[in-house]
């Protein structure tokens, strides 16, 4: 193939456009911000189960002192009921003495049961502080939430912004190349790493790295200038420059 030296020239320029968009999709696909805002976003969904749990626990210990205040006051109606028996002195004596022995057993049920009731209100008083830090977490990581999203966005829409503008120079760009000479060039770019023309600095193709021993480059130094030449390694398109 031959073209013109100048036109394969343009190519370097092509193959920097085409680093840069890979550069760009490879920062757009790595963002820190993003990476952040994901684990936050994973940390608050869990933080909120928690909170879930927690204030469904604390809804359950509620049933539960509402049964033991229950259980108090059913024993407290019952106390006043034998006192008031007893202070009005109705009866036979051997109910009478029946009732005081009830009233004793009583006395001892509403002790255990306001024992019951007291150990629930402290487990109230232990969730409701657990809501109230978890409450706090999630806050703190809805703020976190949104700022990185904020921050993510603006980052990515930047990006966005400097691919569309690469790749309108990297359309102009390729308008002006020999057809069949770009492609050639994007045929090796999707086998080689996205890299299909290189620069022949010295004896060195800058492809691959890899130089060429003096008879071969003997042999491309005198070729036409507007011959297309090809590393032998890496089968990049070589651009001669001198
Ligand atoms: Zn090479």
């Amino acid at each position: 193939m031959k073209v013109a030296r100048e036109i394969q020239e343009r190519l370097l320029a092509l193959q920097q456009l085409d680093s840069d968009l890979i550069q760009i999709e490879h920062k757009a696909v790595n963002l820190p911000s993003a990476k952040q805002f994901d684990e936050v976003t994973k940390e608050l969904a869990s933080k909120r189960d928690l909170l879930v749990a927690a204030n469904t626990e604390r809804d359950d210990i509620k049933h539960e002192l509402t049964r033991a205040e229950n259980d108090v006051e059913q024993v407290v109606t019952r106390i006043d009921r034998d006192e008031k028996r007893l202070a009005s002195g109705q009866g036979a004596p051997k109910d009478l003495e029946k009732i005081q022995h009830e009233l004793g057993s009583l006395a001892k049920r509403r002790t255990e049961l306001e024992e019951v009731e007291l150990e629930i209100m402290v487990r109230i008083e232990g969730v409701d502080s657990r809501v109230k830090v978890l409450e706090g977490q999630c806050r703190a990581l809805e703020e976190q939430s949104n700022e990185l999203k904020l921050k993510r966005d603006a980052e990515i829409s930047e990006l966005e912004s400097i691919k569309k503008n690469t790749s309108e120079s990297r359309s102009k760009l390729a308008s002006i190349i020999d057809s069949e000479l770009l492609a050639l060039y994007e045929k090796i770019r999707v086998n080689s790493d996205g890299v299909g023309a290189a620069k022949l600095e010295a004896n060195q193709c800058l492809g691959c790295h890899l130089t060429m021993n003096s008879a071969e480059l003997v042999r491309v130094k005198s070729l036409p200038d507007d011959e297309i030449v090809r590393c032998e390694e890496c089968r990049r398109i070589l651009i001669r420059l001198d």
